[in-house]
């Protein structure tokens, strides 16, 4: 004892004198008087001294006020008027925290209609009051365990609510009461539902628990119950009109030892593994057992979740393929063609010597001009119109196009125009579809033989709605003069030896065209700036797709709100029951977070699963599609956020209840 309680009178027998454990000074209570509602006074200046360890029956007719009482000295509701200490302490000056520490440690509540937790077993609903209490899970069992064997239960331990009698439900709470120690048991009408057996058992129970030193306080509307108790008060319209008195209780030997109020500041209640982890087996349940409407929910999130998956896939691999197509052409070269009217002016457009003189262009490795224009080939008796193309030896070098069979032309093909020629995939399989090798065979443009000396292998690409494959190759000479009858390029490319100086070369190759033609009749393009911006719309595309996949995420996310308003509207009595054993606000927030970040969690597991099947399918029919770690994680988090935002307001609307308002719900 301190120095303090020293400075205390003392009672008769020379021991301290404690304050009286609750004592209540002129207590109101009054509801209604706003938004039109008459007030009612429903207690009217009570004041009432209960020491520990006292039996006490308030006793009083319906709509006397008893409940009211009750919740005011279980701190569940807050009086009007009027002053509630206990143990000496003003209660109104204790915080929502502090008055959450004061119901687990110091009361427990017995109720008429047992006020179970419908989803939990009888051991978890014993359990409850030390969840919050944060006694580790080992001692929770062994003490759960012993108070239902003590209270005659030790065979329904694992039982739901629905599947206990009216009695057994009764002995359940009772064993909840004590949980946590139960120095004042509050029993609100605890025989109101019960046979008179059953009544009668709970009454012999709560006169043993008397004797072992727990105050009681025990609320009913019958008297005969009343006699049971040592002390009977009895009130009327919120007044009390008898007090048979306190019975001087011997302290020493049968009360519990004091509270030490000191405590409610410095409580910390549950660690917060133990209560996550509680907290998560509990949300499992309550998800489980409304599995249909989960499931809904589930939907939502994966089909949010698995279409931002399958979505940045489709783009990322798009993408992937639209790059590799454009990477065949080579991002190393610089297209050149006449432009505008002088194309058309002899001696004006690119000749052989621009050419020459382009070859001199520090940084470029080759020239090569193309002559090209449709023409139709004919291989025995049959024709078919291709693209054909002159052009230099050194193109399969310098595009990257390997030679599938043979050969390709050569500089000396090239100086002594051979009719040499070499067929692009596609026009190989359309111009000799039953030859398996069609190099050697002859072909004819106009009435000029060719002998076919290789076949490319397939590009694979599209330009445009030009297929790539479908081309005849023809050294540039022999095209230019004996096909098409002209001597200068239709178009010329020029590779870079460097690929990062390719806009250097290619400022260098306009400079030398504008000193020979002082007139810009030429064009030079690259290939770099059109991938460039070929990936700038493939990207714009990617952010559209996962625009609107995010999209459904958050109408993922609304569904997952529905669900948890709905849960907290079903289970506002759980909110109260929570409350009344001792859950904190925070507990409460943290318990339907919980339930709203378990459903996005499984939910966004499910859409990776779905996201990444649906993604496997699309390749097997040829879409391109690139999975990325980082999309499937930022999609699983976004899934998870979501939860959390979307859960807030409903586990906020929770918490922020008032117990007795919750107790009162459905
Ligand atoms: P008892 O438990 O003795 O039957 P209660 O304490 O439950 O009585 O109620 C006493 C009176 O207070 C009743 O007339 C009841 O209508 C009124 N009352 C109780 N709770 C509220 C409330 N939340 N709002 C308005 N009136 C209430
Ligand atoms: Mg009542």
């Amino acid at each position: 004892m301190s120095a303090m309680s020293e400075a205390v009178s003392l009672g008769p027998a020379g021991q301290p004198e404690q304050p009286p454990l609750i004592q209540l000074q002129g207590i109101r209570k009054r509801y209604g008087g706003h938004d039109g509602a008459p007030a009612v006074e429903v207690l009217r200046g009570l004041t009432l001294s209960i020491g520990a360890g006292e039996f006490v029956a308030i006793v009083g007719a319906s709509g006397s006020g008893k409940s009211t009482l009750m919740h005011l000295l279980g701190c569940l509701d807050r009086p009007s008027d009027g002053t509630y200490r206990f143990a000496g302490q003003d209660v109104a000056s204790l915080n929502p925290d502090e008055l959450a520490w004061l119901r687990r440690e110091a009361f427990g509540f017995v109720f008429q209609g047992y006020h179970l937790i419908a989803t939990e077993s009888a051991r978890e609903n014993v359990e409850v009051p030390a969840l919050y209490a944060g006694m580790p899970a080992s001692a929770r069992h062994a003490r759960s365990e012993a108070l239902l064997k003590r209270l005659g239960l030790g065979d329904r331990l694992d039982h739901r609510p629905n599947q206990l009698s009216g009695g057994q439900q009764q002995r359940v709470s009772i064993a909840r009461a004590l949980m946590n120690g139960g120095r004042i048991i509050l029993a609100d009408e605890p025989t109101g539902a019960l046979d008179s057996s059953s009544g009668a058992e709970v009454m012999a129970l709560l006169g043993e628990l008397a004797d072992a030193g727990h105050t009681i306080i025990l609320i009913t509307h019958d008297r005969k119950v009343a006699a049971q108790a040592r002390r009977v008060i009895e009130i009327r319209d919120g007044e009390i009109i008898e007090d048979s008195g306190a019975i001087a209780i011997a302290a020493t030997s049968t009360a519990l030892p004091p509270l030490d109020m000191s405590r409610a500041a410095h409580d910390t209640g549950a660690s917060l593994g133990t209560e996550l982890l509680d907290a998560a087996r509990a949300a499992w349940r309550v998800l489980w057992i409304n599995r249909f409407r989960t499931g809904l929910t589930l939907l939502g999130i994966i089909i949010g979740v698995a279409s931002v998956i399958v979505m940045l896939a489709i783009g990322l691999g798009t993408r992937q393929q639209v790059m590799a197509q454009l990477g065949a052409f080579g991002s190393n070269l610089l297209y050149m063609a006449s432009r505008g009217e002088s194309s058309r002016i002899p001696g004006r457009s690119i000749t052989l010597v621009d050419l020459d003189a382009l070859k001199d262009v520090p940084g470029i490795s080759h020239v090569l001009p193309n002559v090209t224009g449709n023409k139709v080939i004919r291989h025995g008796n049959l024709d078919v119109q291709t693209y054909v193309r002159g052009t230099g030896p050194a193109l399969p070098q310098i595009q990257t196009w390997p030679v599938a069979k043979g050969g390709f032309f050569t500089e000396e093909d090239e100086r002594e125009m051979a009719t040499v020629a070499v067929l692009g995939a596609h026009l190989a399989e359309k111009l000799m579809p039953d030859v398996p090798n069609p190099v050697g065979q002859s072909i004819l443009i106009g009435n000029v033989p060719f002998q076919v000396i290789g076949v490319m292998s397939a590009k694979g690409a599209l330009t445009g709605e030009k297929d790539e494959d479908d081309v005849l190759l023809l050294p540039f000479s022999t095209a230019g003069i004996r096909v098409f009858g002209q001597r200068e390029p239709t178009y010329t490319v020029m590779a870079v030896a460097d690929v990062k100086r390719v806009t250097e070369v290619e400022a260098a190759v306009d400079a030398t065209m504008f000193e020979r033609h002082r007139i810009r009749d030429y064009g030079i393009s690259n290939a770099a700036a059109s991938i460039a911006a070929e990936a700038k719309t493939q990207d714009n595309m990617t952010m559209m797709l996962s625009l609107i996949a995010a999209v459904s995420l958050v109408v993922g996310g609304i569904g997952v709100m529905n669900v948890m308003l709905m849960t907290v509207r079903e289970r506002t009595r759980e909110i109260g029951i929570r409350m009344a054993t001792g859950a904190r606000r925070r507990d409460i927030l943290r318990q339907f977070l919980t339930e709203a970040v378990l459903v996005s969690v499984v939910g966004g597991v499910a859409g990776i699963v779905v996201g990444v099947t649906v993604a496997a399918l699309l390749l097997v029919w040829d879409v391109p599609v690139i999975f990325s770690l980082s999309a499937v994680g930022g999609a699983f988090a976004c899934a998870v956020v979501t939860g959390l935002v979307f859960g807030f307001m409903p586990a906020r609307k929770a918490s922020g209840l008032d117990p007795v308002v919750a107790l009162a719900g459905q």
